[in-house]
């Protein structure tokens, strides 16, 4: 699906609530916070920014973020009984819509000193998301940004998910076509001006199998190993890549 310029500039604006919604929620990041203090915090942006929450009611989710500490890969739900302690890493997963245009991001960060390996986990993690976001350019082809993402993880000796992939986004979140963060064997569709993505990789620290808890929404490692999570939304442009959710 091609955007026109009028629906890029609501997307644009969805995107920048969103990277608000990460700098509120990155300012209260520190040991002894719950994850509900964090869902507070972007509810506050969707709030004051007259955003509505596209998580919120997502299938049945009860919350305006994911918030996955540690093994969490992803779709942790918010509450006050999960405190975040020294050490830990929490992936924080944003949305909102504006005037019926989305925006989805989210990142991984650390809660106080975290240990070398979680950290290299991060960089490594974010790292490929941009090698992923620079291969959407006009002409070329889609499932380039998997083989990007899975080039710098497995470089790092680190396991891309499978399961949960990124994905096109506009008057929905989650719109065709997927976007695999590995190489699925075919390039996929040519890449053409007013594109929009959301381009997401999972990387664990360990193997990349997942396994999803008896809440039916938390996802975690099936080694129990670290997992990190970054995401932007993103379109083609004549320009190259322009990533609506950057702070
Ligand atoms: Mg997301
Ligand atoms: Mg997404």
């Amino acid at each position: 699906m091609r955007r026109n310029e009028g629906e890029l500039i609501k997307m644009r604006k969805a995107g920048k609530v969103v990277a608000e919604m990460h700098e509120a929620t990155r300012a209260v990041i520190r040991p002894g916070i719950t994850t509900m203090d964090l869902n507070r915090a972007a509810a506050d942006v969707i709030e004051r920014r007259g955003a509505t929450s596209n998580f919120l009611g997502y299938h049945g989710f009860p919350a305006v973020i994911c918030t996955s500490p540690n093994d969490m890969i992803v779709h942790g739900i918010p509450s006050d009984d999960v405190v975040l302690h020294e050490g830990d890493i929490i992936s924080v997963d944003c949305g909102a819509i504006i005037e019926g245009y989305h925006g989805d991001a989210a990142y991984t960060a650390g809660v106080g000193e975290i240990s070398k390996a979680a950290a290299r986990l991060l960089e490594v993690t974010e790292r490929s998301l941009f090698a992923g976001i620079e291969q959407l350019t006009k002409g070329n082809r889609l499932h380039e940004v998997g083989r990007a993402v899975q080039k710098v993880a497995e470089a790092a000796g680190f396991g891309v998910v499978r399961e949960y992939v990124g994905h096109g986004i506009g008057t929905a979140m989650h719109e065709a076509p997927q976007v695999p963060n590995y190489w699925p064997g075919t390039p996929g569709p040519m890449l053409k001006t007013g594109m929009v993505f959301a381009i997401e990789p999972m990387v664990n620290i360990g193997s990349p199998e997942t396994m999803t808890l008896e809440d039916g929404w938390a996802v975690v490692t099936a080694d129990g190993s670290l997992s990190a999570h970054f995401e932007h939304t993103i379109a083609v442009t004549e320009h190259g890549p322009e990533i609506f959710t950057l702070p």
